[in-house]
């Protein structure tokens, strides 16, 4: 079957085209970073605007990179939620148009799911497996069963470790996304800071980072006022190490507790370096395959779209003309 995916939750406007749930024919995606980043983040209102400028180019630029017509698509998967109402709406009515005008089946997709099944375009997933999802509005441990079945065990309990990295990136005066560039500068400094890690309560497979968060606010604000120097990149390598040593521990630890397959990891900070290179190490030789997307399918897309809509499809989900953008949809198929 070939899936059409059109992806909107946020500031990337994505439409992709899938084969088989797997062989990605066509992955477009124009990103708004440049039209946000003098606002510090992302602006709603000029998100939505930007995806209904773009929209029907990248459609069109989808369709003629996969050489297909709307006649050979078997099926339309959109991203229904979550993510910033407006945002999702554009794309919801862009799926709803095209299965109406083209008489196709339509299938609301979540975002995260998508996220997950990121993975299969790059391999194939055997269960049970636990997925480590961390983005911009995430950060959760996912169990699965089988395929289609999500079982969040651990997720965070103030904010997502992207929007800590972010918001850390922002006191140090570095451009939005901060992401990226902190992760840049952690690899130049050292872990001289001491900075807390989250465990919470013994055996939680929760997070919480806005306590580090707040510590490295601390540190910066108290250096300034005792006009001691502070290395950025020393701040940056000491936040990366927490991040990286709580999300590796747990991650590790449920997947030894629920006997595992495979961990897959997901989400736009599955582009972090350090999280990368310490969840290889943990793995190593443990018996269960970690899979790491390539960074293109970590960040926001419409392939990881149209593969998570693949399996809903083959699972016989139909979604109805009146599907509305659900900015709280809960993880599912
Ligand atoms: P969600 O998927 O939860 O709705 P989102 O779609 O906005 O949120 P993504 O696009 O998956 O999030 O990821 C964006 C986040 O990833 C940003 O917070 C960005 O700073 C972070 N990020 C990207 N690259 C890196 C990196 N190398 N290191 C750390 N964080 C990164
Ligand atoms: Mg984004
Ligand atoms: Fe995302």
């Amino acid at each position: 079957e070939i899936i059409l995916g059109i992806e909107t939750s946020c500031d990337e406007t994505a439409v992709a085209i899938v084969k088989g749930g797997k062989e990605v024919v066509a992955n477009v995606v124009a990103s708004q970073i440049e039209s946000h980043k003098r606002f510090g983040g992302v602006v709603p209102e000029i998100a939505s605007r930007h995806h209904v400028e773009q929209m029907t180019l990248i459609l069109k630029e989808a369709l003629k990179e996969a050489d297909l017509s709307m006649d050979d698509i078997d099926g339309i998967a959109v991203t229904e939620g979550p993510g910033l109402v407006g945002a999702l709406l554009i794309g919801v009515n862009t799926a709803k148009a095209l299965a109406f005008a083209h008489q196709k089946p339509l299938i609301g997709t979540h975002h995260i799911a998508g996220h997950i099944y990121a993975n299969q375009l790059i391999t194939d997933l055997t269960y049970p497996l636990l997925a480590l999802v961390v983005s911009g509005g995430h950060t959760e441990l996912v169990y699965m069963e089988a395929e289609g079945e999500f079982k969040v065990i651990g997720e965070t309990r103030d904010d997502a470790a992207g929007e800590a990295y972010d918001k850390v990136a922002r006191t140090l005066q570095l451009p939005y996304p901060g992401g990226p560039h902190i992760d840049r500068l952690a690899q130049e400094g050292e872990e001289s800071i001491d900075l807390p890690r989250a465990w919470l309560e013994k055996g939680s497979y929760d997070f919480s980072f806005s306590g580090l968060k707040s510590a490295v606010i601390n540190t910066v604000h108290n250096a300034k006022q005792r006009n001691v120097e502070l290395k950025p990149e020393d701040l940056a390598a000491s936040f990366q190490a927490s991040v990286v040593e709580v999300l590796v521990t747990k991650t590790l630890r449920a997947a030894e507790e629920y006997g595992v397959n495979q961990v897959l990891l997901a989400g736009g900070v599955a582009a972090n370096s350090g999280l990368r290179n310490a969840l290889k190490e943990a793995f190593d030789g443990s018996g269960t395959e970690l899979v790491i997307p390539p960074l293109h399918y970590c960040t926001d897309n419409a392939a990881m779209i149209a593969a998570a809509g693949t399996i809903a499809y083959r699972k016989g989900k139909r979604s109805s003309l009146q599907l509305n953008a659900n900015p709280g949809l809960e993880l599912g198929i």
